[in-house]
């Protein structure tokens, strides 16, 4: 890295002393990308900055919260005041409900909501609500799909266990995986043929309707229409893993975007506003068998924070007034879709620029891809190379091959241009 990076250097070293691996997530060490990570101090609309005072032009967005950008406007109004009336309370306040009515308007699917901390709270509490519903314990999920870290869904996952090839993690005992199935994502025989083989016990199929976990893989419409009638024709319940999607693909998410209806819907990131938050609803016959109002127990200490709820709603509200800002995510994908796969097209480069809505990647493989099977041989070691010194330009790509690239409203066209011409340098400099 041609950036000095004293601080971040001496960051680090402090951190490994007092943290597993010096991070309080595996894929922020850096580590399938070769380099030591950086210390961020701050962030301000598309770029930020780190501890040595080197600005970047941030593809990461927190992992998705950050629709907005950082700092957005909309976020800090009024945050001191909700700060100085105090920041957890353990019962009820206003910003809970305001929450709810928000994702309830956005969400068919959705009559009633639950606020956790989490995406992986929440996934794991939708998969509760649907094992008690059904009272069956099966479940199935689809390799490359990362549905957090709880113990029954670490199971052929994407994400940072596709970096790290730990498909199962050590310390998840054999019988709490015995009941997950894995299917091939976009793979609508294969799924059948599980439920043939698993006749009346499958309790729900729990899926990330735009895969974004290994790297961006969208879900044919022809798929998740097919889980929605395996789901019927069976008794399970079919659950939408939003997190990352939810009020990212379009106020409505995938749900709007695909017209596919879900039982259950599970969100996270953008519903914070950058604070920790996850949730999960569904129609009230599911959800109303959660307590306190029916047997399925769920809690949580800090759930629906008000400092949270007060981020997330003045996002959502901000989309809601703004739907533009949908159409100008997928204006600036579409130019770097444009943009880079002519390029890789006429410099016949060994990569492939993926895009849906407004969700980007860059694999480094030529060729189609619609499952786990089409990425695992990606050329890891020359994304590293990549992404280092686009590091080194300026520019902070995800630390790992199997991320999108996320935008932001805050992405300027001129940010794009500038992105698009740093990758292109780049690129021709490797090959
Ligand atoms: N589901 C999906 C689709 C995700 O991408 C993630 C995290 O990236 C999770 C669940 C877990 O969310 P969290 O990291 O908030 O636990």
């Amino acid at each position: 890295m041609s950036n000095q990076n004293t601080n971040s250097r001496a960051l680090f070293e402090r951190a490994q002393a007092v943290i597993p691996g010096g991070v309080n997530s595996p894929v922020r060490a850096f580590k399938s990308v070769g380099c030591d990570p950086i210390f961020i101090e701050k962030g301000l609309g598309s770029k930020i900055y780190d501890a040595d005072g080197n600005s970047y032009l941030d593809m990461i967005c927190s992992w998705g919260p950050l629709i907005l950008g950082h700092s957005h406007p909309a976020l800090l109004e009024n945050i001191e005041e909700v700060f100085s009336r105090g920041t957890s309370f353990g019962v009820p306040t206003h910003q809970e409900v305001t929450m709810a009515e928000l994702i309830v308007s956005a969400y068919h699917a959705v009559d009633m909501v639950r606020m956790v901390n989490s995406g992986t709270e929440a996934t794991m509490s939708a998969i509760r609500v649907a094992r008690g519903y059904t009272n069956r314990n099966k479940i199935l999920k689809f390799e490359g799909c990362y549905h957090g870290h709880s113990d029954a869904l670490l199971v052929k996952s994407g994400s940072g266990t596709l970096t790290y090839g730990v498909p199962t993690s050590p310390g998840v005992p054999e019988a709490t995986v015995r009941d997950t199935l894995t299917g091939r994502y976009n793979d609508i025989e294969m799924a059948r043929q599980i439920f043939e083989e698993n006749k009346d016990e499958i309790a729900c199929v729990i899926v990330e309707p735009v895969a974004g976990n290994m790297g961006v893989i969208p879900g044919t419409k022809a798929f998740l229409d097919a889980l929605r009638a395996l789901c019927d024709e069976y008794g399970s319940l079919l659950i939408f893993d939003e997190v990352i999607t939810g009020f990212r693909l379009d106020f409505g998410g995938a749900e709007a975007v695909y017209d596919v209806h879900p039982d259950l819907v599970c969100f996270g990131k953008i519903i914070g506003g950058g604070l920790p938050v996850g949730a999960y609803g569904g129609k009230k016959e599911f959800m109303s068998i959660v307590s306190p109002l029916g047997p399925v127990y769920q809690a949580g200490t800090l759930s629906g924070n008000p400092l949270a709820m007060h981020m997330g709603i003045q996002t959502l509200n901000y989309l809601k007034a703004h739907p533009e800002v949908y159409m100008h995510m997928e204006d600036k994908a579409i130019h770097l879709e444009n943009e880079l796969s002519a390029f890789i097209e006429s410099n016949n480069l060994p990569l492939s620029f993926v895009r849906f809505k407004g969700m980007t990647c860059l694999f480094f493989k030529a060729g189609a891809f619609s499952s786990y099977d089409d990425v695992k041989d990606c050329d890891t070691e020359k994304y590293g190379e990549f992404f280092r010194i686009m590091l080194s330009e300026g520019i902070l790509l995800p630390p790992a091959q199997f991320e999108g690239w996320f935008l932001s409203e805050a992405h300027t066209m001129q940010d794009i241009d500038y992105l698009i011409s740093k990758t292109k340098t780049v690129l021709l400099s490797m090959y």
